[in-house]
């Protein structure tokens, strides 16, 4: 007993000594096998499968060719079968005696008895413990509970180590992932942004020479301070960052939980600079279109001055005039929603909404009247100013509204109203109109997107007005979205931040 006891305590040292399986394993073979005073012993792992992928053989005389042999295989014969298919240990006391014991030829040494105990984790098998002798009788009955209890030890610590190996796998697979990206990523943690994580990219990126930056606060880690006071107090996502190398980096916080502040950083420049050759061809392009279509313009009003024109010719110098007038608008549109989207400062001020709602009705009374359209406006009885760009405050209404008149047919209505949501002031353009077909709806502040086909409604049109009102929302940190319905009416609402009182002149 005393003699068992101590062998188990030997054997839970060495599972717990090591987490290198094969080491473990033989140790645990090779003190059993002694203990016994057997011939030999081994152990088998299987897979869910049942098939073999370790044996571990106690004789070291053995070559491991021969033992490799048995890899791959499903034991389904023979002993090893046996105590598979019932899922317990056993004794073979004379193997010439006991058909359950399979005789495979080319065996190192004769065996006669046998004891054999299943690893068993969670009604699964993991693996078998097998301890030979030349002998007969050699093993009895009362063995088997040690074995069962090695097995048993072996067992929970083959699942440890899979455990850790499948965690170590994970880990050195994220890690792998994480070192290799040419994003920076960067953990920090506490109010003092503790280091805790720099992969190469934001060490290169950071200026970090030191090896010595784990747990060290990121500003005395680097160089840059002003950068990393860029990066560490900017606590929202998608800010660009530029480097002093010139790159522009585009930036994602976020606070994970028990981890830290997440950084990372993704090197934007070639698509900056693809955007700026973008909007240089675009400003270039409709530059130089703007002085042809001014010299076909011109010489249409000269053609109108020089004589006798014939109705046909004056209809179709008409037509002329009216596509050169949709080029120019096209042309000025393109050109201001170019210069929106690369504006880098605008002038701001207090602007009182209820006044430039005013103004536009006042502007589009005629226009509505012609088309025989109601055109009404109700304003808010609280002032609601905002902060920002009057003029591009009001080219933005002025698209609602215009668009508003320009898709509804005569005796319909178009109303302007102005409230409030507490945060935001809201403009709301409803008309009676066209509407806009549901699937279309998403892509309606698209550049270039029109709703409706040319050949439905000869409404002429840049499809670049929408994108402008959305461009000029957003500079203002504010939202444009849209309810309709196609045949019913459109129902547009643009969101802009209220500045109060205590806030003005700040
Ligand atoms: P466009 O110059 O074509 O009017 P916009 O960008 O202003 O360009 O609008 C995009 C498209 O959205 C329009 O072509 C039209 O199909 C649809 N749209 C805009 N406003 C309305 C409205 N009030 N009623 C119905 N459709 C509208």
């Amino acid at each position: 007993m005393q003699e068992q006891l101590f062998l188990l305590n030997q054997i839970s040292d060495e599972l717990n000594k090591d987490l290198d399986l094969d080491n473990m394993l033989q140790r645990v073979i090779d003190l059993t096998v002694t203990h016994f005073q057997a011939t030999s012993g081994s152990i088998m792992l299987f897979d869910e499968k049942r098939r073999v992928t370790k044996y571990i053989l106690q004789l070291h005389n053995i070559s491991s060719d021969q033992a490799n042999r048995i890899l791959g295989q499903v034991l389904g014969e023979g002993f090893a079968g046996w105590v598979l298919e019932h899922g317990r240990g056993d004794v073979i006391v004379d193997t010439q005696e006991d058909d359950r014991w399979y005789n495979y030829p080319n065996q190192p040494y004769t065996t006669r008895s046998v004891v054999a105990a299943p690893l068993t984790r969670k009604n699964r098998i993991l693996g078998l413990v097998t301890i030979v002798d030349q002998e007969p009788r050699h093993f009895r009955q009362e063995d088997l509970p040690l074995l069962n209890a090695i097995a048993w030890q072996a067992a929970i610590a083959l699942e440890n180590a899979q455990l850790f190996y499948q965690t170590e796998l994970e880990r050195a697979k994220l890690s792998a992932i994480i070192n290799g990206s040419k994003d920076a990523v960067i953990v920090t943690q506490g109010d003092d942004n503790k280091v805790q994580l720099l992969n190469p990219a934001a060490r290169s990126i950071l200026q970090v020479t030191t090896e010595n930056w784990q747990n060290h606060p990121l500003q005395t880690i680097s160089d840059l301070n002003g950068l990393l006071e860029t990066v560490i107090a900017q606590a929202q996502d998608n800010e660009e960052v530029r480097l002093p190398d010139g790159r522009t980096m585009q930036s994602n916080v976020v606070d994970v939980p028990n981890v830290g502040r997440l950084t990372l950083m993704h090197d934007i420049s070639p698509l900056k600079a693809l955007d700026k050759m973008k909007t240089d061809f675009v400003l270039t392009f409709t530059h130089d279109l703007a002085a042809p279509l001014a010299a076909i313009k011109g010489f249409v009003e000269l053609m109108k001055m020089d004589g006798f024109l014939s109705d046909q010719q004056l209809e179709d110098l008409g037509a002329i005039q009216l596509s050169v007038n949709q080029m120019r608008t096209l042309i000025s549109d393109l050109q201001e929603l170019t210069r929106l989207e690369t504006l880098k400062n605008m002038q701001r001020c207090d602007i009182v909404l209820n006044s430039t709602l005013q103004k536009s009705f006042e502007a589009f009374q005629p226009i509505a009247e012609v088309k025989k359209i109601q055109l009404s406006l109700d304003s808010c009885a609280d002032i609601l100013t905002t902060f920002g760009n009057p003029a591009l405050v009001s080219r933005a209404i002025e698209n609602l509204v215009e668009n508003a008149i320009k898709y509804t047919g005569p005796k319909g209505t178009v109303s302007i109203r102005l409230s409030s949501n507490g945060e935001n002031a809201l403009i709301i353009v409803n008309d009676t109109g066209l509407g806009i077909a549901t699937e279309k709806l998403p892509n309606i502040f698209d550049k270039f997107y029109r709703a409706h086909t040319p050949g439905e409604n000869e409404i002429p049109g840049s499809g670049l007005g929408l994108s402008i009102v959305k461009t000029i929302a957003e500079r203002h940190g504010g939202k444009i979205w849209v309810e309709s319905e196609l045949n019913v009416g459109s129902t547009f609402y643009l969101a802009l931040p209220l500045q109060y009182e205590n806030e003005m002149g700040d």
